[in-house]
C-alpha cells in the first residue's frame, strides 16, 4: 500500500490505494483481491466526422471494470481532458458503487475527448451517433451487456441520440430503449432521473444528520437548517443538490465555485438565481447578490460546515488538504479527494462521505429506468387509481366512524395515489438510507474501520467476494 515518491498518483492508483485499505481490513486472498481490482477491458476508438466540410478525428474510450453482473453500467463523459486511466478509474468506482447500493450491475465508464462547447448541436449529434455506432458494433453497448448514462458534458439529449442509433441498428431488439439510461421521458426515460444524483446526495446528507452520533463525531450541531455549505460545480449534480438543500432543508449555500471563480454571500445564495445568471451569461461573474473572486481554488478553503465538491476529480489534493476548513466533505463528484489528501483529512478528523456511496443516486434511478424499459410500462400505471379509490374508502370509513369531516389537507394526503416520480423518489430515498446503514454497521462493528470511505469499500468488496465465491471464475 506504500506510496513514497513525490509524483502525484493517477486517478486509478488513487482509487486502488483506497480499495487496498479495505482489502487489508478484510484480509482477502491476494488472488481474489487482484481479480476484484483488475479492469476487464478497455477499448479505444478513433473515428472521423465531417465538421464544417473538414474531417476531424475524435478519440473515445469505453472501459468495463467488472462484468460479474450484467449489464455493466456507467456514464459517458464529454470533456477536453479524458484519458484511459481516468475512464478505468471511473469504471472501477461504478463497480463498487453498484455493489454498495445493491444495484445488480457491473461497472463501466466511457469518455470522449471533446470540448462540447466548441461544436453545434448538429455536429454533436453526428459525433455522438458515430461514437455510439462504434460502441454498438464492438459489443460495448446493448441493453443486456453495457448500458451508458449521462456524465460530465452529456445529458438526456445525447442519451436520446444513442438510443435512436441503437434502435436503427437493432430494430428487432424489443428492449432497445434499455440500451441507455438518462433518456428524455418522452423517449423511454424515467421521471426523476435528471435530478437523481443531486437528490441522492441530499438524501445521503439527511441520513447522516439522522444519526446523532455521526453528527457529533464530525463536530457538527444537529440539524441541516442554517448549515453553512460551500459547493463546487453548479452542473447537473451540484445544481440539484444545492437547490434542495437551500429550498427544502433551509441550509445556507454561502459559496459556489465554478470554472471561472467563486461567488460568496454569507447570508446564502439563491441557487435558482445563480443558475439563471449562468444560463444567460455563461459565467458566474457579474451575479448581483454576491462577491465574486477569480480565485476559485481558494473557495474550497472557505470556513464552512459542509463542503460539497460536485465538479470533477482531484480537487482536494495533498497541496490544499491542510487548508480545508470544513467539518464534513460530501463527495458529490467522482474522486474529488485524492488518496494522499484523504490521508491528511482523516488525520485532521474531517468526516468524508465518499463518492462511491454519495453519488450513487444516479445509477440507482438508472436501474429503475432500465427496469421500466424492460417492463415496457410506467411505474404506478396499474395501481395509482386503485390506490386512490382505496384511499377514498378509508377516508369515508374514518369520517363515518369519527363523525367528523377530515380537513382538506388530510383528504388530499389520504386519497393520493403515488405517481412515477413519487415512486422513484421513494426508491431512491430508501436506497440511500439502507446503504448508509450498511456502512454504519461496518463502522460500528469493525474496530479496524474508522472512516466512511473504507467502510463503503468493505461493504462493496464483501458483496463482490461473495459473488466470486458463489459463482467462481469462468
Ligand atoms: P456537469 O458537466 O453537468 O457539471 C459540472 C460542473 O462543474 C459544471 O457547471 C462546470 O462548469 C463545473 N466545473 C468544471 N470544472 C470545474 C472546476 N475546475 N472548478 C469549478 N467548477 C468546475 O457534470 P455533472 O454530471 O454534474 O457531474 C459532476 C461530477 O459528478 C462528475 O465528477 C461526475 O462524474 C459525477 N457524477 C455525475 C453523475 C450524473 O448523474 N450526472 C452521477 C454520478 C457522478
Amino acid at each position: 500500500m506504500g506510496h513514497e515518491n513525490n509524483k502525484s498518483l493517477s486517478f486509478s492508483e488513487s482509487v486502488n490505494f483506497m480499495v487496498d485499505r479495505a482489502l487489508t481490513v478484510l484480509n482477502i486472498d491476494e488472488g481474489i483481491s487482484a481479480a476484484i481490482k483488475a479492469c476487464n477491458t478497455t477499448i479505444k476508438i478513433s473515428f472521423p466526422v465531417e465538421i464544417n466540410g473538414k474531417l476531424e478525428v475524435f478519440t473515445g474510450w469505453r472501459s468495463v471494470h467488472s462484468s460479474h453482473r450484467l449489464p455493466a453500467k456507467g456514464g459517458i463523459r464529454y470533456a477536453p481532458i479524458v484519458n484511459e486511466d481516468e475512464v478505468e478509474a471511473l469504471a472501477s468506482l461504478m463497480t463498487y458503487k453498484c455493489a454498495i447500493v445493491d444495484v445488480p450491475f457491473g461497472g463501466s465508464k466511457g469518455g470522449l475527448l471533446i470540448d462540447p462547447s466548441r461544436y453545434t448541436r448538429d455536429d454533436l449529434q453526428r459525433i455522438t451517433r458515430r461514437f455510439a455506432r462504434e460502441l454498438i458494433r464492438k459489443g460495448f453497448l446493448s441493453p443486456a451487456t453495457n448500458v451508458p448514462a449521462p456524465d460530465m458534458g452529456t445529458g438526456e439529449r445525447e442519451m436520446a441520440w444513442i438510443a435512436d442509433t441503437y434502435k436503427h441498428l437493432h430494430p428487432e431488439d424489443i428492449n432497445y430503449s434499455a440500451c441507455v439510461t438518462g433518456k428524455p421521458v418522452a423517449h423511454g426515460g424515467i421521471r426523476g432521473r435528471t435530478e437523481a444524483t443531486g437528490r441522492g446526495v441530499v438524501y445521503a446528507i439527511r441520513e447522516f444528520f439522522r444519526n446523532a452520533d455521526d453528527v457529533q463525531a464530525a463536530g457538527l450541531k444537529p440539524g441541516l437548517g442554517g448549515k453553512r455549505i460551500v459547493i463546487q460545480g453548479l452542473g447537473n449534480v451540484g445544481y440539484y443538490a444545492a437547490k434542495l438543500l437551500e429550498e427544502e432543508d433551509e441550509s445556507k449555500i454561502i459559496a459556489i465555485i465554478e470554472r471561472d471563480g467563486v461567488l460568496t454571500n454569507d447570508e446564502g445564495l439563491s441557487i435558482e438565481n445563480v443558475r439563471q445568471h449562468i444560463n444567460e451569461h455563461k459565467t458566474i461573474k457579474g451575479f448581483p447578490d454576491a462577491t465574486f473572486s477569480e480565485n476559485g481554488a481558494a473557495g474550497l478553503e472557505i470556513e464552512c460546515d459542509i463542503l460539497i465538491p460536485a465538479a470533477m476529480e482531484a480537487q482536494i489534493t495533498k497541496e490544499n488538504a491542510e487548508n480545508i476548513k470544513t467539518k464534513l466533505i460530501v463527495e458529490a463528484a467522482n474522486g474529488p479527494v485524492t488518496f494522499e489528501a484523504d490521508d491528511i483529512l482523516r488525520n485532521r478528523n474531517i468526516t468524508i462521505l465518499p463518492d462511491a456511496y454519495v453519488n450513487a443516486g444516479g445509477v440507482t434511478v438508472s436501474y429503475f429506468e432500465w427496469v421500466r424499459n424492460l417492463a415496457h410500462i410506467r411505474f404506478g400505471r396499474m395501481e395509482r387509481r386503485h390506490d386512490e379509490i382505496r384511499g377514498a374508502k378509508m377516508l369515508q370509513a374514518l369520517e363515518t366512524l369519527s363523525g367528523k369531516q377530515a380537513e382538506d389537507w388530510m383528504q388530499k394526503e389520504i386519497v393520493y395515489g403515488a405517481d412515477e416520480l413519487d415512486l422513484v423518489r421513494s426508491g431512491l430515498d430508501d436506497t440511500m438510507r439502507n446503504s448508509y446503514q450498511q456502512l454504519k454497521e461496518v463502522l460500528d462493528s469493525n474496530d479496524k474501520v474508522s472512516d466512511f470511505r473504507t467502510a463503503s469499500y468493505v461493504v462493496a468488496i464483501q458483496k463482490l467476494v461473495r459473488s466470486y465465491i458463489d459463482i467462481g471464475v469462468y
